[in-house]
């Protein structure tokens, strides 16, 4: 029987043990907080945002919220970066990506404060990570391990394949499964756009991770029996649905799940474990600055 692997549950687990995580802050008199940065007038990060601060409400962490005008000068987001990385109130600073052209994106990574990276994507943060002294594992990849964990993936010796090179997942995931840590010790292969014959790699994994961003590329006959298949992908294809669309993977589910031995669904996989890991970041983040010792689920 295939297992499907449900992320909504394994993310309430994670939200549970942070609330007594952010119990035991409040005893020290400690509430972790993150500020959200937004500025782009588009509705998808405005969503993306506005899950977050709710996110955080419900759990205990507060949540401040800044908005900056889309056609401001880039000195404006980053004086407001320089005044959170100031802010002994603020634990964590998330700036939502993609900022306007004009603004240099690379630069407002590199300015925020790497002890309040709470997404993990500073430079510091990323040279941590491939050193094994990761301090913010970036939130979907860390997900991921904490699902495949749950599920009872077995990480040390397996083949692992991730199809995907960007920095927020395909990389520092393969470099989490490679990691000679608990969660790592797989064999990784790294697979992108230019990778000649996918089938041929994907055939040979125990693990398949897919987050390319294509829609249901990675169909049941590219995987072998028994392969835990994770999909990161979320793609909006036209659907004769209210909106006009809806929500696939990068995995042709369907097909796929004949092979899998365990596979995440689109949606209630992947997207709510991103979702908790901001939060747990958040309070180690808020416990590593005031120097408390926190439980992490
Ligand atoms: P990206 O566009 O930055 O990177 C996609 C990667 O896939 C690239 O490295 C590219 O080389 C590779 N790729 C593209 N076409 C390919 C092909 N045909 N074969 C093999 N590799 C191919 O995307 P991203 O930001 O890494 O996101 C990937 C997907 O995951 C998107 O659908 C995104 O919406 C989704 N996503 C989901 C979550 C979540 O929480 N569930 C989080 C982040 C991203």
């Amino acid at each position: 029987m295939t297992e499907i692997i449900d992320g909504n549950a394994v993310a309430q687990d994670v939200r549970d043990g942070l609330a007594d995580a952010i119990d035991a802050l409040d005893d020290e008199g400690v509430t972790p907080s993150l500020a959200t940065v937004l500025m782009s007038d588009d509705p998808a990060s405005e969503t993306y945002v506005s899950m977050k601060q709710q996110d955080c409400e419900e759990v205990g962490i507060e949540a401040i919220d800044i908005e900056i005008d889309p056609d401001a000068p880039a000195e404006e987001l980053f004086d407001t970066i320089d005044e959170l990385n100031a802010d002994d109130d603020v634990n964590g600073i998330l700036v939502q990506m993609p900022v306007p052209d004009h603004v240099d994106d690379r630069e407002v990574l590199r300015r925020i404060d790497p002890a309040k990276d709470v997404d993990g994507f500073h430079p510091e943060n990323v040279g941590r990570l491939v050193a094994g002294n990761a301090r913010y594992k970036p939130c979907t990849p860390h997900g991921i391990q904490k699902l495949l964990a749950d599920a009872g993936v077995e990480t040390e010796g397996a083949d692992a394949v991730v199809v995907g090179r960007s920095d927020i997942v395909g990389k520092p995931m393969a470099n989490l499964l490679l990691q000679k840590a608990e969660g790592g010790n797989a064999t990784v292969t790294v697979c992108h756009s230019r990778t000649d014959d996918l089938a041929a790699k994907t055939r040979q994994a125990d693990i398949v991770v897919a987050a390319a961003g294509v829609p249901e590329m990675i169909t049941g006959d590219m995987l072998s029996a028994g392969t835990a298949v994770i999909d990161v992908g979320i793609n909006r294809v036209d659907a004769d649905t209210e909106k006009g669309y809806e929500l696939v993977g990068d995995v042709d589910f369907e097909s796929a799940k004949e092979s899998a031995g365990a596979i995440t669904p689109v949606p209630g996989g992947v997207g709510p474990m991103t979702r908790a890991m901001l939060l747990w970041n958040t309070v180690k983040a808020a416990g590593l600055q005031e120097d408390v010792s926190v439980d992490l689920p």
